[in-house]
């Protein structure tokens, strides 16, 4: 499937547009331009392959948009900063909580080359699994579980990024960061004040938590 040229012309007046909402927030998050890396991936990964065909038109504009079963893909300044908040390395181990359609999953992807991802939903996660392998996104790994447990097997992990908002901090995600390890997460009631808090391991194993950005996400089921 080849992508229409008006893509292109949408996709790098998003990027105009996620440059200047991060100039715009800088009192907050501290961080008044994003990497280079982080821009490059966003610019790379096309993210009207990740929505519908009916969303296909809205794919580059600066907002959530539903993927279906009540989920959406998140908007992309917001995806775009996440990632610039886990400063990530190349040979860094990634863990996202909350694949859905898989866009955040990629852009990690373009970053680093081992990305484990963990969806609640069986049908989002297929869904996933297959546009990530049609894109040629080999190294993520989509896992069907729940989120709050992170997953052991594959610990520690040098970044942890929750797309859902957690009531509290999941103990088990901050057990499962590495030394010097970073968690990037939103925390608050589903459809209240929230928060995206930057937690970092310290090699004594305390975390120090940062908060970051007022947010609004959909809520990180508990116990599914
Ligand atoms: N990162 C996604 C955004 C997904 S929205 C993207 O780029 O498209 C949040 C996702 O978290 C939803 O798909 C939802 O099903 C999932 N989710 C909610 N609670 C969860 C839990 N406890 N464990 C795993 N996934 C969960």
């Amino acid at each position: 499937m080849t992508d229409p040229p008006e893509m292109d012309a949408a996709r790098v007046a998003l990027l105009d547009e996620i440059v200047r909402e991060a100039a715009e927030t800088a009192a907050w998050t501290g961080r008044a331009h994003l990497a280079p890396r982080v821009l490059q991936a966003m610019a790379r990964v096309p993210r009207h392959r990740f929505v519908a065909r009916q969303q296909r038109r809205f794919a580059y504009d600066n907002r959530p948009l539903p993927i279906g079963y009540g989920q959406t893909i998140s908007q992309p300044y917001i995806v775009a900063m996440m990632t610039d908040l886990l400063d990530l390395a190349p040979m860094d181990r990634v863990l996202e909580i909350g694949t859905g359609s898989g866009y955040q999953s990629a852009v990690l992807a373009e970053l680093v080359f081992a990305v484990f991802s963990v969806e609640q939903h069986p049908k989002l996660a297929a869904g996933a699994r297959e546009r990530l392998a049609e894109l040629g996104y080999a190294g993520v790994e989509v896992r069907v579980g729940d989120g709050n447990r992170g997953w052991p097997e594959a610990a520690p992990f040098d970044a942890i990024l929750v797309t859902a908002a957690a009531p509290d901090f999941p103990p088990a995600l901050e057990e499962q960061l590495a030394s010097g390890g970073r968690l990037v997460i939103p925390v608050g009631p589903s459809g209240g004040a929230q928060t995206l808090w930057r937690c970092v391991r310290n090699p004594d194993t305390t975390i120090s938590r940062e908060r970051v950005l007022p947010v609004a996400f959909v809520p990180l089921l508990p116990g599914v």
